[in-house]
């Protein structure tokens, strides 16, 4: 355990060791081009810089470019206000962020935060500024010298007059140097002072100076680049002698790089002074700028264009570097730590970035290389085209075998040496095996292998043999001694196998519909194609590296995550699989060709050093998966560039302000980069809106997210960006805002709008329940009313009932009653009841004499007297019928109802009609009996009738109590 864990050190402190020391001839590196087609406004690069926030500035005879990765942004005269013109010569970065700018006209002006500064107009073009950390400016004027101020407004001071200045330096010790026209000039104390040619400089103008990490000046003169050693100049390298150089740069490796006036690049390493010119791709051979950037590509301004090499993701290997041929075939890792390349036109060796050549040991025919093998002696054996089995003996390749002496074919695809020690060739027509003891043994499709075009050979954990054909599988049981072909289900549609990989108890196939994983305990096979995400349906060799998978293709080498795959296979039994993700790397990654070879093996291998190689069409392509990771660690800082309302462009804010934005906002998009210039295209975005949806949002590649009709309220845009298959850096920039609202859309309208509407609801309500009560009231009213004429009625029905309707007088039925009703009471209690009846005298008479009307009248006036006699006793006065009325008298004997009788008669008689009619009277008898002497109630009436009979005998108006 401890042993491996030392041997991991090893291999870790070896590999960054060796990442360390890379470097790229300078041919080798990737190369891009940008120039006016690209989007920059003049082809002049006369100053390329890197601002701290991570932008790339280019300062052009026609303004100036900001470059995100992607897109130049151009700020011309009209943008840089202040600027007298848009032609520029030289950017100042500065440490606390902030961007010097300075150019034709005197013109100077300061970027800081976003916001340009115009700083009052030097009196000729500005060549250099320098700000001192005592904030002095100095200014290397064309055809003027130098000037200082001693602050932004302060008046110039000429230092050197009547040349031109073209760069200020100051050093470590806080002199000033000057490169110039007439040489190279010192300041200190504001004094300058000539360097004369006694220094060791040469007497010829200085274009350009450059302070190294160590504090070192280098010069860059008319006549080669100078450094300074001990107050004297000595030469860096004879051979630039003769260049002019016109800017300087140092790398992180710390070699030299020197632009000329005319012979492009030069680069001064530990592998010498390499040139880069207008031949080898440079767009002009005039240099103005030099530039690395962070992410340690070199920028390169030519005055016809922009160029940039970096170390791409890829570096490919090909006769420009010492390959016998371009076409590779197939690639070897050695046990000794050597790479092997087989081409169309030979074999190869690289060890130590050198490459060494095999030559055939007989006749001059190129070795058309197929396949490779390394033996238990790590001795090399070649699949060739036409000749057969090969081997390297001393140097030379030498020929083995071929259809002459035994091989099914010259045509040499596949080579494997298994685990017993065998020799397995796989031929265009059969399979060949060579065992221990020399022999040989010939298989093809009628020893149960499905075809006999054998492109593959591998051997799994089990000892099996793998055999990959133009129609499908089989595999060799060493036990069995026989091969057992292993369809692919119908439903893959895959026929060729163009490689193996053998993992635990799986093997997988990179083949003609994609990646296939076969289960070999179980025979089971799982597809992972086009339908599953990959993006070509053809794969030629499967790599696995760390946590990926690496799979040559036709179109480039696609990475994979080792544990997505497996986890989309297992979803495929479950049909929920997900696309799978993948990096798809091609020509733009620093291959030459995407196109990969795989008709032979290997076509692609993992090797010792960590490093994937792959054999293309143009060259034998490696990468560095841990350098492609460890530029996915590097400081990517993220921007946002614009925000647009409504489609409008707003000026943007300290991160931390805010924006207020109108009424009525619909459309809000935010514009932003990471600033990434390696691989732009392939960084991930991811943008959150908090106030609106608090979490992280995949963009994937889209640099510009879009939001519609958020409601008014306040938002924090967020944005952060990342390296694919890397972790997101703490790297995300935050834009506030806020949208206004209408007054309808404030909080307090709304609640007031609210309690508006409580208030309604109550009040309906209320008038609702009033509404109600008072239909109830009326309700009740009109029930009290009704029920009350009822009553009336009923009572009115009842009156009507027990009362005459002329007199108001009780009716014979109501005497009837209360005479039937008590009588009994009397008797019991042996108290009299007397009785009286009345009848008018002679009332025919009345009737006849005057009318039946006055007759009526009479009737009623005699009832009104009766009735008094009802109010003031307890008596009862009815109307008996016609002119005849009764009286009650209870408890009255009939002697004293009698006098009472005769009161009454003496009152009517003695009553004056005349108001009824002229000479009218009236007369009344009354016959008059008691309860005492009778039994029943009628023989009372009849005692009283028969008295009244008397009164009317005896000559009526009188009255007459009935005698027994
Ligand atoms: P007397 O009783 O004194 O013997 O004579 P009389 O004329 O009153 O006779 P009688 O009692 O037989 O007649 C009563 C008359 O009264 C008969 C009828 O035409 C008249 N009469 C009965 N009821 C009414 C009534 O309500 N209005 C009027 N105007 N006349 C009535
Ligand atoms: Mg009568
Ligand atoms: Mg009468």
């Amino acid at each position: 355990m401890i042993r491996l864990g030392l041997c991991f050190f090893f291999f870790v402190v070896f590999s960054c060791f060796a990442a360390e020391q890379t470097r790229l001839p300078l041919n080798d590196y990737f190369a891009e081009t940008w120039n006016t087609r690209s989007g920059l406004p003049h082809n002049s690069i006369n100053s390329v810089v890197q601002t701290n926030d991570g932008y790339v500035w280019i300062a052009t005879w026609e303004g100036l470019a900001r470059f995100n990765g992607r897109e130049f942004k151009l700020f011309t005269r009209t943008e840089i206000t202040g600027l007298p013109d848009s032609g520029l010569r030289s950017l100042a970065p500065q440490a606390d962020g902030g961007l010097y700018i300075v150019g034709a006209r005197g013109g100077i002006s300061h970027l800081y935060q976003g916001q340009w500064h115009a700083k009052p107009n030097a009196t000729a073009m500005v060549n250099h500024v320098l700000k001192t950390p005592s904030d002095e400016t100095w200014l290397a004027l064309e055809g003027q010298g130098v000037v200082y101020r001693e602050f932004d407004s302060a008046p110039d001071t000429a230092i050197l007059e009547n040349l031109s200045a073209y760069r200020l330096i100051e050093d470590k010790a806080g002199i000033i140097w000057v490169a110039t026209s007439n040489g190279l000039y010192q300041i200190n104390n504001k004094t300058a002072r000539l360097i004369t040619p006694d220094s060791g400089l040469p007497q010829s103008p200085i274009y350009t100076l450059y302070l190294t990490r160590q504090g070192e000046l280098i010069v860059g003169s008319e006549q080669g680049a100078w450094k300074q050693v001990n107050n004297r100049f000595i030469s860096i390298h004879a051979q630039l002698k003769n260049e002019a150089i016109s800017s300087i740069l140092q790398d992180d490796h710390d070699d030299l790089w020197f632009g000329t006036i005319n012979k492009g690049v030069f680069r001064l390493s530990p592998l010498g002074l390499e040139q880069l010119d207008a031949d080898a791709g440079l767009p002009a051979n005039r240099i103005l700028s030099l530039l690395q950037d962070r992410e340690n590509s070199i920028w390169v301004g030519t005055n016809g264009g922009l160029y940039r090499l970096r170390e791409a993701a890829f570096s490919t290997w090909t006769t420009k570097r010492g390959l016998t041929g371009d076409y590779v075939r197939t690639v070897l890792s050695h046990s000794d730590g050597s790479l092997w390349v087989g081409s169309s036109l030979g074999l190869n060796r690289i060890e130590d970035n050198k490459v060494n050549t095999f030559p055939p040991a007989y006749g001059n025919d190129p070795l058309s290389v197929l396949s490779l093998a390394e033996d238990a002696q790590g001795q090399i054996w070649l699949g060739t085209y036409t000749s057969g089995l090969m081997r390297i003996i001393n140097g030379k390749v030498y020929p083995v075998l071929d259809r002459q002496n035994g091989l099914a074919s010259n045509e040499v695809r596949a080579l494997l040496f298994d685990s017993a020690g065998r020799l397995w060739v796989g031929t265009a027509a059969g399979l060949t095996r060579i065992d221990v003891d020399g022999s040989l043994k010939q298989f093809s499709s009628t020893d149960g292998l499905p075809g006999d075009f054998i492109i593959a050979l591998s051997e799994d954990n089990y000892g099996n043999v793998w055999i990959g054909t133009g129609v499908g599988v089989a595999s060799f049981s060493p036990n069995l001694e026989k091969f057992t072909a292993k369809v692919f289900p119908a439903h893959f549609d895959a026929e060729y196998a163009f490689g193996f990989y053998a993992e635990s108890e799986y093997i997988w196939m990179a083949t003609d519909r994609g990646l296939v994983r076969c289960h070999i305990p179980t025979g089971e096979m799982s597809i992972l194609g086009r339908e599953q995400g990959l993006p070509v349906d053809k794969l030629f060799q499967v790599v696995a590296q760390g946590d990926s998978f690496w799979l040559s293709s036709n179109r480039g080498v696609i990475q994979v995550n080792q544990k997505q795959v497996k986890q989309r296979l297992a979803q495929l039994a479950q049909n929920n699989a997900l696309p799978i993700q993948y990096q798809l790397y091609d020509e733009g990654d620093g291959m030459l060709s995407a196109q990969a070879n795989g008709g032979s093996n290997p076509s692609a291998v993992l090797h010792k050093d960590g490093s994937i190689w792959i054999a293309t069409a143009q060259g034998a392509s490696t990468i560095v998966p841990e350098r492609l990771k460890q530029a996915t660690k590097k400081t990517l800082p993220t921007i946002i560039e614009a925000m647009y309302v409504d489609g409008k462009m707003t000026p943007l804010v300290q991160q931390d302000e805010e924006i207020i934005l109108p009424l009525g906002v619909s459309r809000l998009s935010f514009h932003y980069a990471g600033l990434s210039f390696i691989m732009p295209h392939r960084l991930n975005y991811q943008t959150q809106l908090t106030g609106y949806n608090n979490v992280w949002v995949n963009r994937n590649q889209l640099t510009i997210t879009e939001y519609t009709n958020l409601p008014p309220g306040k938002y924090t845009f967020k944005v952060r960006s990342g390296y694919p298959n890397g972790q997101w850096q703490n790297n995300d920039k935050t834009l506030t805002f806020v949208i206004q609202s209408y007054f309808w859309q404030k909080t307090t309208f709304k609640i007031m709008v609210f309690i508006g509407l409580l208030a309604l609801v109550y009040g309906l309500y209320r008038y609702r329940l009033y509404h109600y009560k008072k239909i109830e009231i009326e309700l009740i009213k009109r029930v009290e009313q009704q029920t009350n004429d009822l009553q009336q009625q009923t009572d009115a029905f009842a009156h009507q009932a027990t009362h005459d309707q002329l007199t108001d007088l009780p009716n014979r039925r109501a005497f009837d009653c209360w005479l039937a009703d008590n009588f009994a009471d009397f008797k019991q209690h042996g108290s009299p009841l007397a009785i009286a009846i009345m009848d008018i005298d002679h009332f025919k008479r009345i009737n006849d004499g005057w009318s039946h009307i006055v007759g009526d009248r009479v009737i009623c006036v005699v009832a009104h007297m009766l009735g008094e006699l009802n109010e003031s006793d307890d008596s009862q006065v009815a109307r008996w019928g016609g002119e005849e009325f009764t009286l009650l008298f209870p408890h009255k004997t009939a002697q004293q109802a009698a006098q009472l009788c005769e009161e009454l008669r003496v009152q009517i008689a003695n009553y004056d009609f005349s108001n009824i009619a002229s000479g009218l009277s009236v007369t009344v008898s009354f016959g008059v009996a008691d309860s005492l002497a009778v039994n029943d109630y009628d023989r009372l009436l009849a005692q009283a009738d028969q008295a009244l009979y008397q009164a009317k005998s005896n000559g009526r108006n009188r009255v007459e109590v009935i005698t027994l």
